[in-house]
């Protein structure tokens, strides 16, 4: 199938961009690689594509105060093999899942979170993370956090007449650990289940916080506090028995944020078994890395 047609536009500005999205009936082009099927599918048919390749600014890529700002020009490979992206870790560990290679030197950062794909890594790293997202529209510049972005499978809180300009993520703090796995059939496949965990210690070495974002399971990224049941599976457990102990609560946890219909590549079941499994040797890997000094994160 082809493309229904289209006008396509690449202003140099953003202000540009925002005159060509003004009416609602356009749509931002970033890197191509999930819009251009839509197209080519006509899943959507917009009146016209607003290419941002082409705007002066969206190429920022750096520190920003304790966080690492991508701008929406920013490629998924350049952040990848950025330094900056050291003082990010969960970036460097989830970025190798996103597709292939070859399709994170087109894709941008911030396209994937736009696209808000349910089975996408970048924004349920960006979940747990707590990242800021900056959105430019008619009325000027506002900043959300990404815990409110996603408003569904993709569906974000982008209007037709704005564009995403940058995310900005926080850089690791000391004492932090981070974890990330996901189980697909094929390496570079979207996965059927992945979690994404986050965990402090305070000076001494107890449980401060421990999070966990659950994607591909629903219809968006799922964030869940979990500190109280990594705090018990570590604190008096031999290392050997904390997964056992942990999966206790991660299996409860599984059967009441798993709600994706199964397919043929997975049951709601096997979905639930995988997240368990996975959520608790993520956030076990995420302690383990969380040493009050922040050397091992
Ligand atoms: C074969 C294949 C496998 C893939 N596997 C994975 C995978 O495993 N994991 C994964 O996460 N992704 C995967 N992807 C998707 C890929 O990561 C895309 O690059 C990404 O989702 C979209 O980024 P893009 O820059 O190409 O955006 P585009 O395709 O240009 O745009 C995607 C959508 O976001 C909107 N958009 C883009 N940028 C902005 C902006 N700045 N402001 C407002 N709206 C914007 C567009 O209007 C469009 O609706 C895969 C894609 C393909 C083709």
């Amino acid at each position: 199938m082809k493309a229904a047609p289209f006008a396509y536009v690449r202003p140099g500005s953003l202000d540009g961009v925002l005159a060509e999205l003004a009416g609602g009936d356009g749509k931002v082009l970033a890197g191509g690689q999930s819009l251009v099927p839509v197209l080519a599918m006509r899943l959507g048919r917009p009146a016209t594509l607003v290419d941002i390749n082409a705007v002066d600014g969206l190429d920022e890529l750096a520190r920003a105060g304790d966080a690492v700002r991508v701008g929406a020009g920013v490629r998924q490979r350049t952040l990848e093999r950025s330094a900056q992206a050291r003082a990010v870790p969960l970036i460097g560990m989830a970025m190798p899942f996103v597709g292939h290679r070859e399709l994170r030197s087109r894709g941008t950062v911030c396209g994937s979170l736009a696209h808000a794909d349910p089975a996408a890594e970048l924004p349920a790293v960006a979940i747990c993370l707590d990242a800021t997202l900056e959105i430019a529209g008619p009325d000027g510049h506002r900043r959300v956090p990404a815990g409110e972005f996603v408003t569904g499978a993709m569906t974000t809180g982008v209007g037709p007449e704005e564009v995403l300009v940058a995310v900005e993520f926080p850089v690791a703090a000391p004492g932090s650990g981070y974890g990330f796995a996901e189980i697909a059939r094929r390496h570079g496949d979207f996965a059927l289940a992945g979690a994404v965990t986050r965990v402090s210690v305070d000076g001494d070495g107890t449980v401060a916080e421990a999070r966990l974002t659950a994607f591909v399971v629903s219809d968006r990224p799922v964030t869940r506090d979990v500190t109280d049941s990594v705090r018990a599976a570590v604190d008096g457990t031999v290392p050997d028995l904390r997964e056992a102990t942990l999966r206790e609560a991660t299996a409860e946890l599984a059967a009441e944020v798993v709600d994706t219909a199964g397919d043929a590549h997975g049951s709601t079941g096997y979905r639930r078994r995988l997240l368990g499994v996975l959520a608790a040797r993520e956030l076990l890997r995420a302690h383990r890395n969380a040493t009050p000094d922040g050397t091992a994160s």
